[in-house]
């Protein structure tokens, strides 16, 4: 195993491209943003997928992100794939959609106060309301979109501390939501902030997941591509990670 040691992790990271992976499933990830919410100081969760670690592979600022995350949980078939060939499996994606419901479920059976911060206007709020409907007690204490101008960025992250999050949702695209968290981490002062990707758009049904069974054979993201042609670009960046991470050492 390529380890890179973790600063709040005891199992070392499996790096991928330098960037590293924490090993962990759902229930594990589950735990440590749990340990996080009690510890109270504010915390970055990534959800890594191939196009991001491409895209950190040129982007410094994303890149510094990634490697200072207390966690970063492995977000896609590709990233998996890239664990194994290095000889460190992992279990499963932990993806950003599974972990807003997943905390969603918590929030409604420990109070966590939850935060959904992007999407187009309308969204963010449409996939709260679907949350607390599924998980009755679930505690969304606010939800915006994410198309405000630069110049209100204080302002909302004003807001976000006023209300006393405990986990913070970011749904703006990779790397504008992690960049955002990281730039008004202290001022928002949620105790653990996650960027999310598409997850509102997801769980307010404007978009629709992939049939379980073509979860279960790994294609959702063909799916997904039928559906959102503007996903080509991100895909395209696929061909490049299976290059890269061929070409190191095993
Ligand atoms: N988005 C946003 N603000 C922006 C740009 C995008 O809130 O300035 C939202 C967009 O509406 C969508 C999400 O960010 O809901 C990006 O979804 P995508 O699936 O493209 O994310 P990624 O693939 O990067 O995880």
């Amino acid at each position: 195993m390529i380890a890179v040691e973790s600063r709040v992790n005891r199992l070392p990271r499996v790096e991928v491209l330098g960037i590293g992976i924490d090993p962990v499933d759902m229930e594990s990830a589950l735990r440590r943003i749990e340990e996080f919410i009690e510890d109270g100081r504010p915390r970055i969760v990534v959800t890594a997928d191939s196009s991001g670690i491409v895209e950190a592979q040129s982007d410094t600022q994303w890149r510094d992100i990634m490697l200072n995350a207390d966690l970063v949980t492995p977000d896609s078939v590709g990233v998996l794939w890239a664990c194994k060939r290095v000889g460190s499996p992992l279990p499963e994606r932990v993806s950003g959609v599974d972990l807003v419901e997943a905390l969603c479920k918590k929030s409604a059976e420990k109070g966590y106060r939850l935060y959904f911060l992007g999407a187009a206007p309308g969204i963010a709020q449409a996939a709260a309301d679907k949350m607390r409907e599924k998980y009755p007690g679930c505690t969304i204490v606010g939800a915006r979109d994410g198309f405000f101008p630069p110049a209100d960025e204080a302002k909302v992250a004003q807001e976000i501390r006023d209300v006393k999050v405990d986990v913070l949702f970011v749904a703006m695209g990779i790397p504008k939501q992690e960049k955002f968290i990281a730039r008004n981490l202290y001022e928002m002062a949620a105790k653990v902030s996650m960027g999310v990707g598409g997850s509102f758009d997801v769980l307010s049904g404007t978009v629709k997941r992939a049939p379980m069974l073509i979860r279960k054979m790994k294609l959702e993201w063909l799916w997904r591509l039928i559906l959102n042609p503007r996903k080509w670009r991100k895909v395209m960046t696929l061909p490049k990670f299976v290059w890269l991470v061929s070409r190191t050492k095993r």
